[in-house]
């Protein structure tokens, strides 16, 4: 089983050792894991949640692990206008994997501010759709877009109420239009399962986005903690067997397939 999404205190919003969120990984079983820590390149702004290369390389130059594979990658925050920086962060290493997310639009934080003030929620959760796909026309040195449907699970969203196909199907189907011509995966993200019961973006997003032509699906904790680490994973597959026969993990950028019934 599978992780591709875990934070560590390379990270400006995770205190977690490595040593210990490989530990949780093996306690769970595992068999797969990545450390996508946070680059949110914010230029002309005050950046809180980047890493360089020396802090990487300290916290995982020496981690090992005898019953996990252990990946390393990075969680990109897209912005209009950083995909220089972007290019020049991916450059810096061979990292395994890269997630395109979408935290910062402007100069708001998705997650902790009400970054649509006077909107209503329907208008917030189109908005951040329109934003990705504005996003995609400048990204696209990634391999899996990350929790798609992010607002769901914001600090200023208590209620996490889902995402659905019905009210947001045309904005979704232009997203998977854009990624599935590129070649980008699309991320199961199961954070969102203990809040609102469904991963972002919800299975029925999946399901479409493998019925438009899309192939490549990774799943991942979004663990900041050891106790998140595989939180959901082996429940989501078992569901995301309905929909399709693969899951992917990636080493050195290119994406491997697995059968999901050969893992559960
Ligand atoms: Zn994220
Ligand atoms: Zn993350």
């Amino acid at each position: 089983m599978f992780d591709f999404h875990m934070h560590s205190l390379v990270s400006g919003d995770s205190q977690a050792s490595p040593e210990d969120m490989v530990a949780a990984a093996e306690a769970a079983g595992l068999k797969e894991i990545c450390f996508t820590d946070h680059m949110d390149c914010k230029i002309g702004l005050k950046e809180t949640n980047v890493f360089t290369q020396e802090s990487y390389q300290k916290a995982y130059e020496n981690l090992r692990s005898e019953k996990v594979v252990i990946r390393f990658g990075m969680e990109f925050g897209m912005m209009m206008n950083n995909r220089e920086r972007f290019l020049q962060e991916v450059a810096k290493r061979d990292y395994d994997f890269i997630i395109g997310s979408l935290h910062n639009i402007g100069s708001c934080n998705v997650y902790y501010q009400s970054f649509n003030e006077g909107k209503t929620q329907e208008q917030v959760y189109a908005y951040y759709l329109e934003s990705v796909l504005e996003c995609l026309e400048v990204h696209r040195d990634f391999h899996v877009l990350g929790h798609m449907t992010f607002p769901t699970k914001a600090a200023k969203n208590p209620e996490h109420t889902p995402y659905t196909m019905e009210k947001y199907g045309d904005l979704a189907e232009e997203i998977f239009k854009k990624l599935t011509t590129m070649g980008i995966g699309l991320e199961v993200n199961t954070s969102g399962i203990k809040s609102s019961g469904q991963p972002i973006p919800p299975l029925d997003f999946v399901k479409r986005y493998v019925e438009m032509g899309g192939e490549i699906i990774t799943i991942g904790s979004d663990a900041h903690k050891p106790e998140q680490v595989g939180n959901y994973v082996f429940e989501t597959l078992q569901r995301l067997k309905e929909i399709t026969p693969w899951i992917c993990t990636f080493a050195e950028g290119k994406p491997k397939f697995h059968r999901i019934d050969s893992l559960c």
